[in-house]
């Protein structure tokens, strides 16, 4: 891996779409991540990022070779625009079908109208893959994180997202809603008893995306099936919960 102090600044790093592992791949940016898996029968995308992410997530969706009509579904994490401001736009020029957690539906109304809302123990499946989505509130409340089966090569390894995990509306005056932290602590430990080695990050420096897709080669063939690295972000969560309820008591 490259040494950080060679990393260009934030604002100008840049990720070539790439294949994490088997059917999963990455076509976002740094600072807005979005995912296709490829089902066999088409695509499932998850978030689509802010209005100038559109441009990213279709430039990386021709340079893996799909085209927009490709995309039958497009999951949104939580209701923030960094994940939704663009699937309006998408479902338009794909059709594809749009998906939020039921909690964050209204918010997200004013980016899009999704057509099917998820709520806790809810699953998608399309050809040969199913989504398994459990509610997760606290950074917003209708946050959904997921879950599925990807193979390679004979090899299936379960990839799982946490769907919102910035500590940013956590602050005091920042609240998404009341009992917010709570929830967000409740889902954490929650989310550590779920086994996940493929870790998808709902931003790029939860799971090192940028990092590792900079020299693919120093983390050897699977680089990112790593069963250790979706323990130690969300520990790194609760860590930054606690961090953020001592500075307001202060
Ligand atoms: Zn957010």
């Amino acid at each position: 891996m490259r040494e950080r102090r060679d990393l260009p600044p934030k604002s100008e790093r840049k990720i070539e779409p790439f294949k994490m592992f088997g059917n999963v791949y990455f076509i976002g940016s740094y600072a807005e991540s979005s995912h296709v898996i490829d089902t066999g029968e088409g695509l499932i995308m998850i978030d689509t990022g802010s209005t100038p992410n559109l441009a990213v997530v279709l430039s990386g969706l021709e340079k893996l070779g799909f085209v927009p009509s490709d995309v039958k579904y497009i999951i949104n994490s939580h209701w923030h625009h960094d994940h939704t401001e663009a699937t309006r736009a998408m479902a338009e020029l794909s059709g594809a079908k749009t998906l939020i957690g039921r909690e964050d539906y209204e918010k997200a109304k004013r980016f899009f109208d999704a057509d099917i809302l998820i709520s806790e123990g809810d699953t998608l499946t399309l050809g040969n893959t199913t989504i398994s989505f459990i509610e997760t509130p606290g950074h917003t409340k209708g946050t959904i994180s997921l879950f599925f089966n990807v193979e390679e090569d004979g090899r299936v390894v379960r990839a799982g997202m946490f769907g919102g995990a910035g500590v940013n509306t956590l602050h005091q005056g920042e609240f998404d809603y009341e009992g917010c932290r709570e929830d967000y602590r409740k889902s954490v430990n929650r989310l550590l008893g779920e086994k996940v080695e493929l870790f998808l990050g709902n931003h790029s420096w939860n799971n090192h995306t940028y990092e590792k897709s900079l020299d693919l080669s120093e983390y050897g063939e699977n680089y990112f099936v790593d069963p250790e690295s979706w323990t130690r972000f969300l520990k790194s969560c609760l860590n930054k919960l606690d961090e953020t309820i001592a500075k307001d008591t202060i």
